[in-house]
């Protein structure tokens, strides 16, 4: 009797120590990111040049396969129905003055952790400034990049949280008044509910140089991301202004950001579809 409960208790124990484990580096992967770098340039198809976007993947922090997936076909068609060419990869090795000179927008499609070495940064950050087009999706903006310059004056926001629920919120969006005539804004929805996952930021990026093309309604979903009793003071939100989407001058080139993206539910949105195009053709100059 006394061996059974013995090899119970060991039993018990390891079940906890793996469990335990598996959720210290799941948190310490999404937080900081297992990074590693791709340094040699990459294999590329030839023609490439005139209206070329990048769409890089590349996950050292949370991966967000799904959406990832999902967003493949979604690139293609939009590549067929413009006339762009579509490059994807998730090798970072591509960061390199020559390769990256042949496309005129790069998207960070989900993109997490510190996935460029100090030398690719610089790099990137030169392509950007000199007129490069710049495109975040969802997970670019998160807290996981270990990169400076680029959450202060390419995200122009911190992230603090996402909403933690057991299925994704349905929440409301509101299309900004468009004063300017802004070329982003043509064929969208003045309002949509989307079910996402809620980005919630520390500071606006309203109060930098941004402007807002999308906000959330943060009345229409539960703002709370506490996660039992790891995390308990995540339970607030922006306020009513609650940026979602945002775009700037970023030196000669330009950023678009966009926190929706979570699941392949947004990529196959028509209004989504219309962002991207409408985020393409404005960072791209097309
Ligand atoms: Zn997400």
């Amino acid at each position: 009797m006394k061996k059974i409960l013995k090899y119970l208790f060991y039993g018990f124990l390891g079940v906890f120590v793996s469990i335990s484990l598996f959720i210290g580096i799941f948190i310490y992967k999404a937080k900081r990111g297992i990074n590693f770098y791709q340094t040699e340039p990459i294999e590329l198809p030839a023609g490439l040049g005139e209206k070329s976007i990048l769409i890089f993947s590349k996950a050292n922090g949370f991966r967000h396969s799904e959406a990832i997936e999902a967003s493949f076909s979604v690139y293609r068609q939009l590549g067929n129905k413009n006339g762009w060419k579509i490059f994807m990869t998730e090798d970072a090795g591509i960061f390199n003055e020559e390769q990256l000179a042949l496309f005129q927008v790069v998207i960070w499609n989900n993109t997490s952790g510190k996935v460029l070495t100090d030398d690719q940064r610089i790099i990137f950050k030169d392509w950007i400034e000199r007129g490069g087009g710049f495109i975040g999706i969802h997970a670019a903006g998160d807290d996981s990049h270990q990169w400076e310059w680029y959450e202060d004056e390419v995200l122009q926001a911190h992230f603090s949280h996402h909403n933690i629920g057991r299925d994704l919120d349905t929440a409301m969006l509101y299309l900004e008044m468009d004063a300017e005539h802004h070329q982003l804004f043509e064929g969208l929805l003045d309002t949509f509910g989307l079910a996402d996952e809620w980005y919630c930021f520390y500071d606006n990026p309203r109060a930098q140089t941004s402007s807002i093309l999308y906000t959330v309604d943060e009345t229409t979903y539960n703002l709370s991301g506490n996660i039992s009793f790891l995390i308990k003071d995540k339970n607030w939100g922006m306020g009513q202004d609650h940026p979602i989407v945002w775009f700037h001058q970023q030196k000669k080139g330009k950023v678009f950001y966009s926190a929706l993206g979570h699941s392949p539910i947004t990529f196959k949105h028509n209004n989504f579809q219309q962002l991207l195009t409408n985020a393409i053709q404005w960072t791209g100059n097309f």
